[in-house]
């Protein structure tokens, strides 16, 4: 069998036709096998352009395309393009179907490299094809630039927003993910957090219509966030996300057990919170066994750190309530009752609470309520690439990489027909 007669079953091209196929050595590897391919009798050349079918011009210098590799050999397309002359366009050098512009690889190999690139680092991915970073990187910057352009952006109601550092910290992106059922993925990601950034989201992308289409948005506390989907989504109900807020409750109890070790190391006593430090942060139902001990241990000191764990674990009773009157009574009795306390962090809580009540308890609001967990589960996940792309260092990479796992992008269909 001949290898244009397996090209034939992948690849209809109307226009052309693989002629024949040889083998080319090369020094210190497995040979590569060259596919050379011609116009079919009488085909004209499309305009790169306006896609018009044109008279050929003149031809330029033969290239090659390096296709997916087959066994272990690796494949090159052999062609000659050619010039058109397209009326509209003057003469330019004709498009074909196997690749674009001046790009090496045909679109196939990139969709192949794309394809492991999601689930293996780029670099491994760069080692198992013999080829480079960089190749990998662009393969995958194509199909994710293909999937932007098409991506399908009606009827999203329900979108969540937050940030990430990158970076080490020294630089924000805002993540937009869209939450609706079986919809859910990162739909747009910009470098900032500011109002300017959040706000291109929507004008740039989303556009007046859909963004009035907004039925809720999901967010954190963030000032710049909060006021551009008031201005930008007028119709959309802006939800403090439960992880947020509960957030701000881990970082009080910490806040709350590291002051409170500093003060007992100082005075020199028997200090009962050494190695409690994640006994306070989890819920008691998430507790080891250990961690469980630790914690009936701490219960028998007077402790600050003890009592602001017991005022979170009271507090999430808050989401459990179907009406929300009881609820808000709820809090209202949490907010005052804390802030006569003297637990500092704990009341910074109540005050950030009382700030932000109406927001909050728009969480009730929502006939099905909506996932909580949902930004924070596409958060981790946007983590985790950022992780893998250790090495990265341009924000532009990392976008790329975001999008081609996290974007669910629409793919073009494996065998082009365009000509
Ligand atoms: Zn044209």
């Amino acid at each position: 069998m001949h290898v244009r007669t397996l090209l034939n079953k992948l690849e209809v091209y109307k226009s052309f036709v693989f002629c024949d196929e040889h083998f080319e050595e090369t020094e210190g590897s497995l040979p590569s096998i060259l596919v050379n391919i011609r116009p079919r009798k009488g085909a004209r050349g499309q305009c790169p352009e306006c896609g018009r079918l044109c008279a050929t011009y003149d031809t330029q210098r033969q290239r090659r395309f390096e296709y997916k590799p087959l066994f272990e050999f690796k494949v090159f397309f052999v062609y000659t393009p050619r010039r058109v002359k397209c009326p509209f366009h003057g003469v330019k050098v004709e498009s074909v179907p196997w690749g674009s512009g001046k790009e090496q690889m045909t679109n196939s190999y990139k969709h192949v490299l794309s394809r492991w690139a999601k689930r293996l680092s780029w670099q491994e991915t760069a080692r198992i094809f013999e080829t480079s970073w960089d190749s990998v990187y662009r393969a995958v910057e194509s199909v994710v630039s293909y999937g932007m352009q098409h991506q399908e952006l009606d009827d999203i109601s329900q979108i969540g927003v937050d940030e990430i550092a990158v970076f080490r910290g020294h630089k924000y992106l805002s993540m937009v993910y869209a939450l609706d059922e079986g919809k859910r993925r990162l739909l747009w990601c910009g470098e900032g957090r500011d109002a300017k950034v959040f706000r291109k989201f929507f004008q740039d992308v989303l556009g007046q219509k859909r963004s009035h289409d907004i039925q809720y948005v999901c967010s954190n506390m963030w000032a710049a966030y909060l006021k551009v989907t008031k201005e930008e989504a007028p119709n959309a109900l802006n939800i403090l996300d439960r992880f947020h807020i509960m957030k701000k409750f881990n970082d009080a109890i910490e806040q709350v057990r590291r002051d409170e070790y500093k003060a007992l190391k100082s005075q020199g006593v028997n200090n009962p919170l050494i190695g409690a430090r994640w006994t306070m942060v989890k819920r008691p139902e998430n507790h080891t066994e250990k961690q469980a001990a630790t914690m009936k241990e701490l219960l028998k000191h007077n402790l600050k750190s003890v009592k602001a764990h017991l005022m979170r674990e009271e507090f999430q009773r808050f989401w459990s309530y179907t009406y929300s009157a009881c609820a808000l009574k709820f809090m209202n009795e949490w907010i005052t009752r804390t802030l006569r306390g003297n637990i500092e962090p704990m009341k910074k809580v109540a005050r950030m609470l009382r700030r932000h009540t109406d927001l909050i308890m728009n969480w009730f609001k929502p006939k099905k309520r909506l996932s909580s967990g949902a930004v924070e589960g596409l958060n981790l996940k946007a983590k985790l690439v950022i992780r893998k792309s250790f090495g990265f260092r341009s924000i532009k990479c990392l976008v790329v990489a975001l999008f081609h796992t996290l974007g669910n992008l629409p793919e073009p269909n494996r065998t082009h027909r365009f000509c």
